[in-house]
């Protein structure tokens, strides 16, 4: 029987423990968490992201923040209130939502935001930490992140001697995710598009992730039989059967065909999507229990 895996279920109990966590903070006479989340610009698909993830760090109990900045604003403007929020001790986490207009340089605002307040996990600080294994301070990306904490779920957190292979090399998903296998002892392969016979590469992983913007592109021949498959991709494709002009989400992996082979298999939506904004959250919470000097949480 093929697993699964149920995002959303773990995604809501990581956000359980985040209030918990909250609560024991105020008990303890601490700080709570406060979370900013800076958007510029118009663009409908970040107001619906930034939207939900205020409307979640409010349900955690924290101190939620949103700027939301014209199109026009100035990349100054932007790094003036970046360098606020950084000197704001109520503050624990910065999250600029991306992508940013044209004329604002993104790199250079992501490196401007504290390294300590980073909990999208993008700062060099963190990026270096996440490759030299420091993961008791580092900030990790929240996508990785929360497909980590599925894979454990499935196979506990020591990995050791598991081939994982890594479909798509990105700063935000790919390497960072690879980072995280490597650290729990797996055998990595990272692929791209210019890796050779990738049908037979993905065969060999025990787990397999797929982080590439390609509908259905990993078929069920491609899946290892009982691999942990985690479906990292969001693909709106056209749906003539539930109408004209309808669209529906699929991920990277013919799902349908992999759950056949798969030990346990990520949907879309349901799987990886809601464990972002999740472990938003959790990075935000333990930012806060380190700037109180506390032991870092773990999830
Ligand atoms: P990205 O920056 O576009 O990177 C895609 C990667 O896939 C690149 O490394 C690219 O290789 C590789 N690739 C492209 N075509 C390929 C092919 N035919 N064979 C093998 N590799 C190929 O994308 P991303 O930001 O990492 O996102 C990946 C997917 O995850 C997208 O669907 C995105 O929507 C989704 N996503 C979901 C969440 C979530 O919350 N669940 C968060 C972030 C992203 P090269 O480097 O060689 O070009």
């Amino acid at each position: 029987m093929t697993e699964v895996i149920d995002g959303k279920r773990v995604a809501e109990d990581v956000v359980s423990k985040v209030k918990a966590l909250t609560s024991e903070l105020s008990a303890k006479g601490a700080t709570k968490p406060g979370l900013a989340v800076v958007i510029v610009g118009e663009d409908p698909a970040s107001q619906v992201y930034v939207a939900s993830k205020s409307r979640t760090a409010k349900e955690c109990g924290f101190h939620s923040l949103q700027h939301t900045l014209p199109a026009d604003t100035t990349e100054e403007q932007l790094l003036k209130i970046i360098g606020d929020l950084n000197a704001d001790k109520s503050i624990h986490g910065i999250l600029v939502q991306l992508p940013l207009p044209g004329h604002i340089d993104a790199g250079k605002v992501i490196q401007t935001i504290a390294p300590e307040k980073d909990v999208d996990g993008f700062h060099f600080i963190n990026v270096g930490k996440l490759g030299t294994g420091e993961l008791e301070t580092a900030f990790v990306p929240c996508t990785p992140a929360g497909s980590m904490l599925l894979i454990e779920r499935v196979r506990g957190k020591d990995l050791s001697g598991l081939n994982a292979v890594v479909v798509g090399r990105s700063n935000i998903v790919g390497k960072p995710m690879a980072n995280l296998l490597l650290a729990a002892n797996c055998t990595v392969t990272i692929a791209h598009s210019r890796t050779k016979d990738l049908p037979a590469l993905a065969r060999t992983a025990d787990i397999l992730v797929a982080a590439v913007g390609r509908p259905e592109m990993v078929k069920g021949d491609w899946v290892k039989p009982g691999a942990t498959v985690i479906d990292v991709g969001i693909n709106r494709i056209p749906a003539p059967e539930k109408g004209e002009g309808k669209s529906r989400l699929v991920g990277d992996v013919a799902y349908a065909e992999a759950a056949k082979v798969a030990g346990a298999v990520t949907p879309v939506p349901g799987g990886v999507g809601p464990m972002t904004i999740a472990m938003l959250m959790a990075n935000t919470v333990a930012s806060a229990y380190l700037a109180a000097g506390l032991k870092r949480p773990s999830f």
